[in-house]
């Protein structure tokens, strides 16, 4: 299939499909499984942008107006409609991405998790109230929207990571502008399907593909209130610092560089299973992938084997194959450089383990971006291959004799976001949580990325905000709250200054 031959994907704009007006460009999307043509994506600008944030603003004192219930229930009946085309979502997801089908369907649940949290909306955007502040005068906070909110998504997580943000926040009365990754532009146009089946307001929710451009258009565009931004930890700091500068709320989720620590009491067999899927689901491109193992004592010699012949044993191939249990990288592009990470950590003294590279399975296609599982043992904190994010399917391994070692180590790392512990000992569980430099934590859970209620979102270099991803943090974020103090002189009472009189 050549490119030309591929459809040209449209915006969504003001509640109609729109071809992009004012693009710079084109990219082709691929099938990282088979190098294959699947769509062409534009790289829109500074115009297309404008069309759609003028369209969320417009409908915003419509969509303010509408109650909470009917807002909640516009998310019911958009649940709905996900479960309906869930397998179709998947699909999309592993065909765009590459990670197994299982996995995408795993995705597409937690994307759906996401609307069913926010249709809570009547209940968390309550504010509070108290009586007699002062004498007769009450006081009550209440929450409302924010007004127009962007949404800047990565490529790993085409289908649950847009929707951290934009069911809470069009639940909340706002309006979005979402920009998904370039990458991956296909999962987000079968979402915006079925939004566009909502009917709502034209303009409540707008869809601009394109890259750099569009996130530069976003950073300082006046029309924008809020920006929640999901990506690699340079651009996580690039969009905080430019946001925050043009006045907008901004949260920036970033890079990361997970440890688990294996403790000597680990119950090996159910350790390896966690570390497997943690390090090797997704092809290790999850912000929440297990990439250092740092085991403590014995459990290097108890780990080891059993982890190196689960990790050779994973069958890799095309994720649509219900079969296949390590799918492709995102790019050939991808697959070099994580492969160059994996010729540097030896050069560094690391020992390989297990050597991805030279991958081979039952019709592999040749052009797909193929990388088996690779364990590199014997590294050193400071070693590339243990600081820096690899996003691929390569598992780093250190041994330290003690937890306070393996503590020290952890929190030495610039990223926080996601840490587990495989222990069966609660002393060690209870300091680790205390201790511990990172805004997740699993115990004896390999990927420990919170439920739709709960908020996501790490410390330190991987997070930059103050206001988590979804649960209650994402009602924060996409509400303002104001402030009302209240009398009546009619009521006989009340009549002093507000101030003297308490
Ligand atoms: P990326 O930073 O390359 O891209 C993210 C978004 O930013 C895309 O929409 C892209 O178009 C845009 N972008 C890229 N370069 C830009 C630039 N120079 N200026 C302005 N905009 C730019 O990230 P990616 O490769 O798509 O995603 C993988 C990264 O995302 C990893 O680092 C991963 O850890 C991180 N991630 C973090 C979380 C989290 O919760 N912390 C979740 C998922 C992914």
């Amino acid at each position: 299939m050549t490119a030309t031959s591929t459809r040209l994907l449209d915006n969504y704009i003001g509640g109609a499909w729109t071809a992009a007006a004012a693009a710079s460009g084109e990219l082709e999307v691929t099938n990282p499984a088979t190098g294959g043509a699947l769509a062409r994506v534009p790289l829109s600008g500074r115009a297309d942008l404008d069309a759609a944030v003028d369209a969320a603003r417009a409908a915003l004192p419509q969509w303010r107006a509408v109650s909470v219930i009917a807002r909640a229930r516009k998310l019911f009946e958009l649940r709905e409609r996900l479960v309906a085309r869930q397998e179709d979502l998947a699909r999309s997801v592993t065909t765009e991405m590459g990670k197994t089908i299982a996995d995408a369907r795993a995705e597409v649940a937690r994307m759906i998790e996401m609307v069913e949290a926010a249709t809570a909306v009547p209940t968390t955007m309550q504010g509070r109230i108290l009586e007699d502040v002062s004498r007769n005068i009450d006081a009550e906070t209440i929450r409302q929207p924010v007004g127009v909110c962007a949404v800047i998504a990565p490529f790993n997580f085409p289908a649950m990571v847009p929707f951290w943000f934009l069911p809470f926040a069009i639940a909340c009365g706002n309006t979005v502008v979402l920009k998904p990754s370039e990458q991956v532009p296909l999962t987000q146009a079968i979402a915006f399907e079925e939004l566009d089946a909502l009917g709502l307001p034209a303009g409540v929710v707008n869809l601009v593909n394109g890259g750099r451009e569009v996130v530069e258009g976003i950073l300082e565009h006046p029309g924008i209130d809020a920006v929640s931004f999901v990506g690699s930890a340079p651009v996580a700091k690039l969009v905080y610092e430019r946001a925050a500068q043009a006045g907008k709320r901004v949260q920036a989720l970033g890079g990361a560089k997970n440890h688990m620590v294996v403790m000597p009491d680990a119950v090996i067999d159910k350790t390896v299973e966690g570390i497997i899927g943690s390090a090797f689901g997704a092809a290790g491109q999850r912000c929440m992938a297990g990439s250092v193992v740092v085991t403590v004592g014995d459990a290097h010699d108890r780990l080891v084997p059993a982890l190196v012949a689960a990790a050779r044993a994973l069958q890799v191939g095309d994720g649509l194959d219900e079969r296949v249990e390590l799918g492709p990288v995102i790019s050939c592009q991808a697959r070099d450089r994580i492969a160059g990470y994996v010729e540097r950590a030896v050069a560094d003294g690391a020992k390989l383990l297990l050597d991805g590279r030279q991958v081979d399975g039952d019709g592999l296609d040749p052009a797909g971006a193929y990388l088996g599982a690779t364990i590199v043992d014997g590294a050193t904190p400071d070693m590339e291959i243990a600081r820096e994010e690899v996003f691929g399917p390569v598992l780093t391994l250190i041994h330290v004799q003690t937890l306070d070692e393996a503590i020290a180590l952890v929190n030495g790392s610039r990223f926080g976001n996601g840490t587990s512990i495989f222990t069966e000992s609660g002393a060690s569980v209870r300091r680790y949580r205390h201790e511990i430099q990172a805004g997740m934590v699993g115990v004896n859970i390999g990927v420990a990325a919170p439920v739709a209620f709960f908020p996501f979102s790490g410390w330190k270099d991987s997070f930059l905000g103050d206001l988590h991803a979804h649960g209650t943090d994402g009602v924060e974020f996409f509400t303002r709250k104001k402030t009302v103090t209240t009398r009546y002189f009619s009521s006989g009472q009340g009549s002093g200054s507000y101030f003297v009189e308490r």
